[in-house]
């Protein structure tokens, strides 16, 4: 046999019918029209700015991009009030997750994983034969970060938090959140996956990058995938002490990021009006599903992100395929246990209407 120990435990990425390209669901469905409310995508596209200047990359795909991605790392770490030794880029915030994980994780290393969390923390873990520890959340469906405490052993090296939180939406308080860094030993490294940092509304939240300047072990991930709306040309980063970040450049492939990806993301980082816009839609896309789940008395939590977590009261399998034959694709999350709910990514006010008028036709 020549595939590694860890094998049994990996999961090829299989696309079920929430995860297919837009085509692709509505040749699945058999329909003309399909409305995609399971990615957590950005309905409004990238900022003009970015495919422009993406469009003049092209014209030297000959050429190998910058190894590092020179030019966005000292822009990000400009905005973001850090060095440039600061901050590293990834083919994307799941290459992040990965890299993270070759750095740091040896077999039997402990990895403490909120049991409501992205995915793909968990895929890491088993990648490098590390054993997960699963930590339970709050009743509100908070992040426990006490429970975490409790969990933490000499054996644990990291603690993935996803903050705001795929797939709740919510957020930890930045003031929980300090006093937590400051209880975690310092062998243990936190990373803390910002993916949604710019939709989240809670005065409590702030980013964890001033933590990064406190705390040795903190590491930030965030992503050009959601706010910037530049989920196909995979690009994300990293930021923590330049340890942690050289470490990870040892592991980090060369030129893991295409130089159209880097300039996509330059010009993207200038647009702040192309922010405030995606921002805007989310927040009107977001009041019309909230307007729905208060007049059909559903439970729903807060979001801080391009998506609502639900509590529609009724099997999530069933209300997932009800609102797929009505052309409406969102995400069940009874593979979380929660046998009730569905995550509904945030789209253009025309899709939320359509996912309205399919809830009402169901309900
Ligand atoms: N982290 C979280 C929490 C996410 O939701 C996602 C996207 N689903 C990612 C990381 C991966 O994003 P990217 O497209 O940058 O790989």
């Amino acid at each position: 046999n020549m595939v590694r120990k860890v094998y049994p435990n990996l999961m090829p990425y299989v696309c079920q019918l929430a995860d297919l390209p837009v085509e692709e669901m509505k040749q699945a469905l058999g329909k003309d029209q399909v409305y995609k409310l399971s990615f957590n995508e950005n309905p409004l596209g990238p900022s003009p700015k970015a495919v422009e200047a993406m469009q003049k990359a092209l014209l030297q795909l000959n050429l190998y991009p910058s190894s590092n991605g020179e030019a966005v790392l000292n822009r990000i770490a400009e905005k973001e009030g850090v060095q440039p030794d600061n901050v590293i880029l990834s083919n994307g915030a799941d290459e992040m997750i990965i890299l993270v994980a070759q750095t740091f994780l040896e077999p039997e290393d402990e990895v403490i994983i909120p049991v409501v969390s992205f995915v793909q923390y968990l895929a890491s873990t088993h990648l490098m034969g590390a054993k997960p520890v699963f930590s339970p959340m709050k009743e509100d469906l908070g992040v426990d970060l006490d429970a975490i405490l409790d969990l933490i052993t000499p054996a644990t090296k990291t603690i993935f938090l996803c903050n705001p939180n795929n797939p709740t939406g919510t957020v930890i308080p930045a003031d929980e959140l300090r006093a937590f860094l400051a209880r975690v030993p310092e062998h243990v490294l936190v990373v803390i996956d910002e993916a949604y940092h710019e939709y989240a509304v809670d005065p409590e939240y702030r980013t964890s990058v001033e933590f990064v300047k406190q705390f040795k072990n903190v590491f930030v991930i965030r992503t050009f995938s959601k706010i910037y709306s530049l989920a196909a040309a995979r690009i994300g980063f990293g930021i923590g002490h330049a340890d942690v970040v050289d470490a990870i450049n040892h592991v980090r492939p060369p030129f893991n990021v295409n130089s159209i990806a880097q300039a996509g993301a330059l010009a993207s980082l200038d647009d702040e009006q192309h922010v405030a816009e995606s921002r805007r839609i989310n927040q009107v896309g977001k009041e019309l599903i909230v307007e729905l789940f208060e007049e059909l008395g559903m439970n729903y939590l807060p979001s801080n992100t391009n998506f609502v977590c639900v509590d529609t009261g009724k099997d999530s399998k069933f209300m997932f395929d009800q609102l797929a034959e009505r052309g409406v694709v969102v995400r069940n999350l009874s593979g979380y246990g929660l046998t009730t709910s569905l995550r509904i990514s945030i789209g253009q006010p025309h899709e939320m209407q359509a996912f309205v008028a399919a809830m009402k036709d169901i309900i």
